[in-house]
């Protein structure tokens, strides 16, 4: 079909194609996974918290099919906007201490639409260069210049907000943790440039909310900053182990979104299920503090663990532990032993990562136990030492 399978030899031939595979979940088991007859330890998993199967929200999900069924119909717009909805978007508001939220089906269309919004031609988008790929997909479909800067380089960031500075709109935006390497935005310094430039300024919260904060609120709010971020960006897929993203802000940045993100408007509400599943939640990330605790020590031990152990693993303090294999090969190689090992962590490859960094990224949850990590640690080891990754890497 017009050379496409050419190309996919070549992929194949570099170790970049993509192939799908089925992973089932374990009932009552949600750190693990099942690939074919095996069971094993899911290392990849967004579901920080370990919500995914929780019975409570699965409750509050069937409650709410038996009575609302199973579909909304229609966009917010039209007749989808359950009341639901609207209490959920003001406990949104309440728990980001915010005027208001918005809900958009999912993360990815929250940063396209919110971006293909708020900017145009001729307007100017400052992003990080590790930014997640719905963010630079947004830059794109809004036709805004896209000035890209070197990762958490904030001089970079101010030498591009000073050679634009006077676009008529400049936003700039950031993942707050940044999802392959699991290392944090400085967002102290770009809150003060956003103010010294008069930029608006957007944080993608997608691996940070849930995690830090008294009440899971993420890390702008965590360092005081609520105030100057513009606008506040979040995921129900991971922390809250269900599905749906969310933005807070201004009630000016709400109503302006309700009539120009093309995502909220042409699209049918999500189903009311998945509401009533996201607000309840919202209640356990609020009130489980013990979740995110649990959490942040594993998460700790293990990236210890990995770095005594000689692995390059970056610095941190939270759930993603990416381990640095290097090459495509050796990281899928990795990969395709863990399994062997017992253990499901993906090798993520370019372009999600730059070139010469193909990892596993390993993701952790409040419902893996020390004795896993522990063991786990053992068996990763063995792999590296096999494969020449511990060898080969910065032990300093
Ligand atoms: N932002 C970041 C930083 C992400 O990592 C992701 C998904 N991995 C998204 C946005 C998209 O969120 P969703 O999966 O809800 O579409």
């Amino acid at each position: 079909m017009n050379g496409l399978e050419k190309e996919l030899e070549v992929l194949d031939r570099v170790s970049l194609e993509r192939r799908l595979r089925v992973s089932a979940s374990v009932p009552e088991s949600p750190g693990y996974t099942v690939r074919g007859e095996r069971v094993l330890l899911n290392l990849s998993s967004n579901d920080y918290l370990g919500l995914a199967q929780h019975p409570a929200i699965v409750e509050a999900m069937r409650n709410s099919l038996l009575i609302e069924g199973a579909g909304a119909g229609a966009s917010r717009h039209v007749t989808g906007n359950r009341p639901s909805y609207v209490q959920l978007e003001q406990a949104l508001a309440e728990w980001q201490n915010r005027d208001a939220a918005l809900v958009f089906a999912n993360g990815y269309m929250a940063n396209a639409g919110v971006i293909g919004a708020l900017v145009s031609r001729g307007d100017v988008v400052f992003s990080d260069q590790f930014n997640h790929a719905s963010i630079v997909d947004g830059i794109v479909m809004s036709r805004a210049e896209h000035a890209r800067y070197r990762h958490n380089d904030m001089e970079h960031l101010r030498a591009l907000l000073n050679k634009h500075r006077h676009r008529r709109r400049k936003l700039i935006v950031t993942d707050a943790v940044f999802s392959m390497d699991g290392d944090q935005a400085n967002l102290i310094e770009i809150a003060a440039l956003k103010k010294e430039y008069g930029a608006m300024l957007m944080v993608d919260e997608a691996h940070s909310g849930g995690i830090y904060g008294l009440r899971g609120e993420g890390l702008s709010l965590e360092l005081g900053l609520e105030n100057d971020v513009d606008i506040h960006m979040g995921t129900f897929s991971k922390s809250f182990g269900v599905y749906g993203a969310y933005v807070c802000g201004s009630s000016t940045l709400t109503r302006w979104l309700v009539n120009k993100a093309r995502p909220l408007m042409y699209s049918t509400a999500l189903p009311p299920s998945l509401i009533a599943g996201i607000s309840k939640a919202l209640d356990l990330v609020q009130s489980e503090h013990w979740r995110r605790e649990q959490l942040l020590t594993a998460s700790a031990f293990f990236r210890s663990s990995l770095c005594q152990a000689g692995f390059n693993v970056g610095e941190g303090n939270c759930p993603i532990v990416p381990l640095i294999a290097g090459d495509n090969d050796t990281a899928l190689r990795f990969s395709h032993a863990l399994e062997t090992e017992g253990i499901a962590a993906a090798a993520i490859r370019p372009p999600t990562v730059p070139d010469g960094t193909a990892r596993i990224r390993f993701s952790l949850s409040a419902a893996h136990t020390f004795k896993e990590l522990t063991d786990a640690v053992t068996r990763i080891r063995s792999i590296g030492l096999q494969l020449g990754v511990l060898d080969s890497c910065d032990q300093s």
